[in-house]
């Protein structure tokens, strides 16, 4: 057993969830999401804890049933200090615990309602059926999966923004059709979701090759399924219809990877479609991946029985990436294409170009063409500029931006001396303005780390580093500090 702290533990034994659940447990976890929601957000709530369940209510111990191991151990060390502070707070009772065990998923389980459809005109979900008639499998081996090989594990950076998407994605590959099902990934633009679920394609296709996995996108799909459409109109001779065909096939998969579902929106018929599907392939314990870029929460003109079904399984979100992310995946790309940037361009990149991998991408490449071509491969800050200038638009070159601005702007905001931010001491206000100064220097400048904290009255790298993080962590939920920094900084850029 697990302890990671003194109110909350980990059972280490798979259960089956087998009992009913207690209306306590029920109403006391209802409680206690309450009270999470006034420290976390809505959509951390949605994305994290919705998945959790309440087992049990006993002698003060709430009983909670999470996916995996690896699921809890995110969660404890994510949220430890927000669950470690509602036991305290005596939610669950004098000496209150919270117990973690891991659910095996029931064996022949059933979609599930949440939420009858409206206009839903057949029985709302469909009962498990039978072993797919081998003689409907139209589509016989070599099977295309549609996977572009360059999307694997091992060429996807790790980092916080994406951990909990990844492990999911992983442990998938190791028992497709069980845990995690479907699987829900939602994150912004270009930042790495067609990689990870193609990754999770590629690998259950080398781990089991005799799997049927295939990969589209919600476009292509519905390209498909109209064309199949006016195919059923058309072609009366062939005696096999066109939806009919592609409904066998997309029922014949044992993993179906749907890439973009957001592009769904407004297609009624489609959406019918893959409901169907979805209901079929789910019952017959076959996994479903679906990708969107925004939250459940925001999808719009997707019926929400469809919608319903996103949500039954995992949900997992790919944040952007923090900049020392940014900076590791810069690298991983350089290596790939046996490039090499100097330290400080690296930098420079990670600076200025912040939300899509896909456009960090585009920089490098230009950054090569534009030093092969005209710079006889020489490869510095000016040129990286011109590329940066021309797909992200704008630039900020950190000419003016110094250190010393930077530590001069924080003090008198914070009301400190600038010695105090340079020196060792200790004091709250002091060393938080010099967190604040740590943070923006390696925000605004290009400087490495290494030559921050020797700019700092010779503070190591590691200490540059934990300030970084500290105010990025406190960032993430405090509007004030946010209001703070944004004043910061424009005082800075106009220095
Ligand atoms: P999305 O589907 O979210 O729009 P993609 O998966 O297409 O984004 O990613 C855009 C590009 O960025 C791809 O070339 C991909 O390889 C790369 N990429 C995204 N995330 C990572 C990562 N964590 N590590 C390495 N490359 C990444
Ligand atoms: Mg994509």
């Amino acid at each position: 057993m697990i302890k990671i702290s003194t109110t909350s533990e980990f059972q280490n034994k798979d259960v089956k969830n087998e009992a009913a659940v207690s209306p306590e447990a029920t109403d006391i976890w209802k409680k206690f999401l309450d009270l999470l929601a006034q420290s976390l957000k809505e959509m951390e709530i949605e994305t994290w804890f919705s998945i959790l369940k309440p087992k049990a209510y006993e002698n003060n111990t709430l009983t909670l049933l999470v996916p995996s191991k690896d699921y809890y151990s995110i969660i404890e060390r994510r949220f430890n200090t927000q669950i470690g502070k509602i036991i305290d707070s005596g939610l669950l009772g004098e000496d209150g615990r919270l117990i973690y065990e891991v659910e095996e998923p029931a064996a022949e389980e059933e979609v599930k309602a949440t939420s009858p459809a409206v206009h839903d005109i057949q029985k709302p979900y469909t009962k498990p059926e039978n072993k797919i008639n081998t003689k409907d499998r139209e589509f016989k081996e070599p099977f295309n999966s549609n996977l572009y090989s360059k999307f694997y594990f091992e060429n996807f950076v790790r980092g916080e923004s994406n951990e909990l998407a990844v492990a999911v994605a992983y442990a998938i590959t190791q028992n497709p059709g069980n845990l995690y099902n479907p699987f829900f990934i939602y994150g912004g633009v270009g930042i790495g979701k067609t990689h990870l679920i193609q990754s999770i394609g590629n690998e259950i296709v080398k781990n089991y090759p005799d799997k049927r996995v295939y990969y589209t996108t919600a476009p292509d799909f519905t390209t498909q399924f109209t064309s199949s459409i006016a195919k059923d109109r058309v072609d009366f001779s062939s005696g096999v219809l066109g939806t009919k065909k592609l409904d066998a096939f997309y029922k014949s998969l044992d993993v179906l990877i749907l890439d973009d579902v957001q592009n769904l929106a407004g297609k009624q018929g489609t959406q019918d479609f893959i409901y169907q599907i979805f209901n079929t392939l789910y019952n017959n314990r076959k996994h479903i991946i679906f990708s969107c870029d925004k939250p459940i929460s925001q999808i719009k003109d997707i019926e929400e029985r469809l919608v319903s079904r996103f949500k039954c399984g995992m949900i997992a979100d790919i944040q952007p990436p923090s900049w020392e992310m940014r900076v590791a995946i810069i690298k991983k790309k350089l290596e790939e294409l046996d490039a090499v940037f100097p330290e400080d361009v690296i930098h420079y990149i990670a600076s200025n170009v912040k939300d899509s991998i896909r456009t960090i991408e585009s920089c490098i490449s230009g950054i090569l063409t534009e030093s092969k071509f005209l710079f006889k491969n020489r490869i510095d800050i000016d040129i990286a500029e011109k590329t940066i200038v021309r797909t992200v638009g704008t630039s900020r070159r950190q000419k003016n931006i110094s250190i010393e601005n930077i530590i001069y702007t924080v003090a008198q905001y914070y009301n400190v001396s600038e010695n105090g931010i340079l020196s060792k001491k200790r004091t709250k206000e002091v060393a938080f303005a010099r967190q604040v100064a740590m943070y923006l220097a390696k925000e605004m400048t290009n400087l490495t780390l290494e030559s921050i904290g020797l700019n700092f009255g010779g503070k190591d790298h590691a200490t540059v580093l934990y300030s970084h993080n500290t105010i990025r962590q406190i960032l993430k939920k405090d509007s004030n500090l946010q209001n703070q920094i944004k004043d910061i900084k424009e005082q800075i850029n106009t220095l």
